[in-house]
């Protein structure tokens, strides 16, 4: 479908503007779903990209809750990907915003540049100084997450017991240079019920963080590079534990134009569709608040899942925030671009959690626990819920058993 038919298909009911977080913030009809798909049909009419236009899209977090809010399904997640990439190549941004999005772009789809970077978090600047420099670098100083030892996985983990099934595992790029305790733990899990878990060596970025900026080509250079490295790795599902991540790699037929050997699945999925567990859990006797990650409840359709799981440990509660459906404001790389929605979307996030009473808070997103971790700490400091990723808290009950 061309995007003038995409946008063609919005009947402007106005259904999905309670639902969008940016909405929220300002009540401003151009940052809100509606709005942006009328901007987005006045470019394609010849209207020029100026700096007011581009600002509203760029403050679309691309949280796809107007996705699920909208009766009429229409396909906003294709729209803003389209429309990202039509800004990006029209639009003439200030010099420090250019040079703020090369440097991220030369940096995070890259692994091992990732890795080489980690040293620089021991001189971890303090935030409101850094902000002095650049919005963005207080971010990075505010989210940047504690040093910890990088996990290496071998390339095979064997499945516990008799196996039942063979997958592969995506370790990414950010997740394999800060977030590798995570992959560990999903590993760890999908062994214990059974599964041999491939790792294949010299994993590229998935392309989301590039797709979501609207740089095309980076994007289909990283997703065709990852399709054929799990496809010499000859597997035929590939479980990802990370939102945004699992969302891109389930459109790579769309997003490349060629059938892909494999399927991708969310680790939550695919856990409750291996059937009745085999690795006992024991109790963990902690009240739990579950995050709902946008990537996963809009962009996949993945909630009962992860709630179906955890669900399975005994003596956990599990409760709910008042407002599951919005973002958090993590987004990808949103919260370093867009810092002050972001922390203001935070805020209230945290807020809300932190009035379930829960002890932990749990997401299926490791970018949505750093983004919760930061604005939980903030808000009410040492009393903070910790957080963690729902594998970890498997991973954990399993330890027990
Ligand atoms: S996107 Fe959907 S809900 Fe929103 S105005 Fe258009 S048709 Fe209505
Ligand atoms: S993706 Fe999220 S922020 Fe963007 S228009 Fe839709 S609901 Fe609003």
């Amino acid at each position: 479908m061309s995007l003038r038919d995409l946008t063609d298909t919005c009947v402007h009911c106005g259904f999905c503007l309670p639902s969008c977080p940016t909405y929220q913030l300002w009540g401003e009809e151009m940052d809100s779903p509606r709005g942006r798909i009328h901007l987005l049909s006045q470019l394609l009419d010849g209207a020029p990209t100026s700096s007011t236009v581009v600002g509203h899209f760029d403050a679309c977090l691309g949280c796809l809750a107007c996705v699920t809010a909208c009766p009429s399904g229409v396909r906003y997640d294709e729209i803003i990907a389209e429309a990202r990439v039509l800004v990006e190549s029209t639009a003439r941004r200030p010099l420090a915003d250019r040079l703020v999005r090369a440097g991220m772009f030369a940096l995070f789809p890259y692994p091992r540049r990732l890795r080489l970077s980690r040293g620089l978090l021991r001189f971890r600047p303090d935030p409101a100084l850094a902000a002095r420099i650049h919005p963005t670098l207080g971010a990075l100083a505010a989210l940047a997450p504690p040093l910890r030892r990088p996990v290496r996985l071998p390339p095979r983990v064997r499945a516990w017991g008799a196996r039942r099934a063979v997958v592969g595992l995506l370790t990414g790029c950010v997740q394999n240079a800060f977030f590798s305790h995570v992959s560990a733990a999903t590993a760890r899990v999908l062994a214990r019920e059974g599964c041999d878990v491939i790792v294949p060596r010299g994993q590229s970025c998935c392309g989301a963080l590039a797709r979501h900026a609207g740089r095309d080509a980076l994007a289909r250079r990283s997703a065709r590079r990852l399709a054929a490295t799990f496809a010499r790795a000859g597997v035929d599902t590939v479980v990802t534990d990370v939102a945004g991540c699992g969302s891109m790699l389930k459109e790579y037929e769309s997003v490349l134009g060629t059938p892909v050997p494999w399927r991708a699945v969310d680790v939550t999925e695919y856990l409750v569709s291996l059937g009745e567990p085999l690795a006992p859990r024991r109790p963990v006797p902690l009240t739990v608040a579950y995050h709902d990650a946008c990537h996963l409840a809009h962009g996949q359709g993945v909630r009962s899942a992860p709630r179906q799981l955890l669900a399975g440990i005994p003596s956990l509660r599990v409760v709910s925030p008042r407002d599951p459906d919005v973002c958090c404001g993590s987004a990808g790389v949103y919260n370093l671009l867009q810092p002050e929605a972001a922390m203001e979307l935070g805020r209230r996030k945290a807020q809300s959690l932190v009035d379930t009473g829960a002890e932990v808070v749990v997401a299926g997103n490791p970018g949505c626990l750093l983004q919760l971790d930061a604005a939980l700490k903030e808000l009410v400091g040492a009393r903070a819920p910790r957080t963690m990723h729902t594998v970890e808290l498997l991973d954990l009950a399993m330890r027990q058993g």
